[in-house]
């Protein structure tokens, strides 16, 4: 089988990799770099007809979760390439796209399972595990050529410190390769929350600690890990959390078939409706019924308003109208989203806002990647006789962290024959 990883060896973000197996072009992830939004237009350009004339090429494609950095040249697939992603995946795409999409392509979207095996595509077994990372849904991918008889398995983005922290161990051990992801080595110093139980203990003392106060949270709608825990700690301090109705459509079109607090018999959540998201739905024909259908749990701004201590409010910095008219005398702001987003220049009339009301400013977020000892400990289990670094900027530090293991240092755009 041959590799090309087109991106991500020396990067985090924009992973696409190739494999080569019988004659079948398979990719793996087909995002964009995260820098993208920086780039001139004719970057953009040259480098959509460069990743374009790559996806048409492709037999099929495997998504490992929704994140953009692993998803977003999804457009260029073409109408006909199956596409194989988890159910989660699927809904974290289309939902945004029915809120913020102009118009939505047809994708031949192929659902796939935890170890249910993929055998559509001749002389190769591909098997989707489940793994935990701050993208619900999440899958790793091992892919078996089954003439040459080898194994590679592809982590995409995985931790050890989530919700569902032990499901590494239902991945495949002693495989040929295994393709790494190493975001946080080289850059885990300034990470002093180690857990998501942890940050879902932060939650609760804070909340504790100023019972009379109201509690403001920016944390990502499609995190939904992270509101499975906000929502518990909301119930353990009998307070109730309020979603924007483009969080509450994402829950909903998960609750069926996976544990999302939505519906009447999760009585801590509630809906509301802030001012620029519903005027820019109301704009658009057609749409009224993302506005309409969570309507029955909605709770008023005015009742935030009267009963601040009552609620915990997810947020984001374009509600800050919302937040002036709440005009709570007494709050905490807590930032639960990676940290570096606080420092983007369009959210400061946010926090010049928070600051001016005097508002306790609290952080409490964790790492959707594994740390240095989490890596070690995946390594350690799964006993793969060579590891391929990407989605990393330090490609040449694993050979210091897993001093035991055989290394294949690769480069964006090389063919190497497995
Ligand atoms: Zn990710």
């Amino acid at each position: 089988m041959e590799i090309i990883i087109h991106r991500g060896t020396k990067e985090i973000g924009g992973s696409c990799v190739e494999l080569i197996i019988n004659k079948k072009r398979l990719l793996i992830d087909i995002g964009l770099p995260l820098d993208y939004d920086s780039w001139s237009d004719e970057e953009k350009v040259d480098y959509e007809n460069k990743m374009s004339s790559i996806i048409q090429k492709a037999d099929a494609i495997f998504l490992s979760h929704y994140h953009q950095d692993h998803t977003g040249l999804l457009n260029l697939v073409p109408d006909r390439t199956p596409i194989y992603l988890s159910d989660p995946t699927i809904r974290a795409i289309i939902i945004p796209e029915m809120f913020f999409g102009d118009v939505f392509k047809g994708f031949n979207f192929i659902p796939i399972y935890h170890r249910k095996v993929i055998t559509e595509i001749e002389g190769v077994r591909i098997i989707p595990y489940r793994v935990d990372h701050s993208a619900f849904g999440a899958m790793a991918f091992l892919i078996e050529d089954l003439k040459l008889n080898k194994t590679i398995l592809y982590t995409g983005d995985i931790r050890l410190h989530g919700l569902s922290k032990t499901s590494y161990l239902s991945l495949k051990q002693n495989v040929d390769y295994m393709l790494l992801e190493g975001t946080n080595i080289g850059r885990e110093s300034n990470a002093i929350i180690k857990s998501e139980q942890q940050v879902f203990e932060n939650f609760v003392n804070i909340f504790n600690s100023y019972p009379s106060h109201l509690n403001y949270v920016w944390a990502s709608s499609l995190n939904i890990d992270r509101i499975n825990l906000l929502y518990d700690a909301c119930e353990e301090t009998n307070k109730i959390l309020a979603v924007d109705f483009f969080t509450m459509n994402i829950l909903k079109s998960m609750y069926k078939h996976h544990n999302v607090p939505y519906g009447s018999s999760n009585r801590y959540i509630r809906c509301f409706y802030p001012n620029y998201l519903t005027s820019y739905i109301k704009r658009i024909q057609h749409r009224d019924y993302l506005i309409n259908c969570v309507h029955w749990c909605k709770v008023s701004k005015t009742e935030i308003k009267e009963n601040p201590s009552k609620y915990v409010v997810m947020i984001r910095p374009s509600m800050i109208e919302d937040l002036k008219y709440i005009d709570a005398s007494n709050a905490n702001y807590i930032t639960s989203i990676w940290k570096e987003y606080e420092k983007d220049e369009k959210y400061r009339p946010f926090f010049e806002y928070i600051e001016s009301k005097g508002y306790n400013k609290f952080y409490n977020h964790t790492s959707g990647h594994a740390f240095e000892e989490g890596l070690q400990e995946l390594n350690r289990y799964l006993k793969p006789k060579t590891i391929i670094p990407i989605h990393t900027q330090e490609a040449s530090k694993y050979k210091d962290i897993f001093p035991d293991s055989n290394i294949l240092q690769l480069s964006d755009g090389e063919k190497t024959i497995l």
